[in-house]
């Protein structure tokens, strides 16, 4: 027993240490950021606005890394709350409204078959998966598939113990070289990209005591199958 403590106590250390760290980081890529911005005129009329554009991006990707790093080494223990499907759904389409919006893409919700059907998540990290999963879906509009009237169709469904949630774009799809290394930390195929997403989207998931499949066609589009438990009411 001593041994676990321990061993826990360690871990613990270990993520304030990596926590503080990871907010020392922080400020001077503020600074740098806010500088390159001051200099952003002068090294535009010297012709290198690639470079400004280069910095600012790798600026953000870090930040990006630290943001996503420091949400998922946070203490695990989850803050649970009940809260229905349906609500929870509605909130990441209102979240993601504007930018689909731009992408001229369609979010279309299916909720008739989960009703009143409540979880009992995080609220914070749940919709935190869902959001990485229609970012994603966003972002697989992007680029050459940009012609194809983007849709992203996402449904919810009871079936028995457990809640479905099914995230379908029409997107450009993956290749067998993404699909086998898409939750792996840090693997990315985008420009900018942190490849955190979907490794923290599935430890969370995890943590639920739930699983995420995914099935995709390249040119076609890709689906994400979450699944999670459904507290009874008698049961708690
Ligand atoms: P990031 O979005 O920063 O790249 P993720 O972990 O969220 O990190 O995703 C990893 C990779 O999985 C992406 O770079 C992309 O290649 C692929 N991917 C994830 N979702 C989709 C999707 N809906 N359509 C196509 N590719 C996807």
């Amino acid at each position: 027993i001593e041994q676990t403590a321990y061993q826990n106590d360690k871990l613990a250390m270990l993520g304030k240490i990596s926590a503080s760290i990871a907010h020392e980081i922080r400020n001077p890529l503020t600074s740098i950021r806010g500088f390159i911005q001051l200099l952003r005129p002068h090294l535009i009329t010297m012709g290198k606005d690639e470079y400004v554009r280069i910095i600012l991006m790798e600026i953000d990707r870090a930040n990006d890394i630290i943001y996503e790093f420091l949400n998922s080494s946070k203490p695990s223990a989850p803050q649970t709350t009940m809260i229905s499907v349906l609500s929870l759904l509605k909130e990441v389409a209102l979240l993601t409204e504007s930018e689909a919006l731009m992408k001229g893409c369609q979010i279309v919700l299916h909720m008739d078959e989960v009703d009143e059907t409540a979880i009992s998540v995080d609220v914070k990290q749940i919709k935190q998966v869902i959001l990485n999963l229609v970012k994603n879906a966003l972002d697989a509009m992007d680029g050459d598939h940009s012609h194809i009237q983007g849709r992203i169709e996402i449904w919810a469904s009871r079936v028995e113990k457990q809640v479905h949630i099914r995230i379908a774009d029409n997107g450009k799809g993956m290749d067998h070289h993404t699909l086998n290394h898409l939750f792996n930390p840090f693997f990315t195929t985008k420009e900018g990209g942190t490849g955190l997403g979907l490794s923290v989207s599935y430890r969370i998931v995890r943590n639920h005591g739930g699983s995420i499949a995914v099935e995709s066609q390249v040119g076609n589009g890709t689906t994400f199958m979450i699944t999670l438990p459904v507290m009874d009411v008698a049961q708690e």
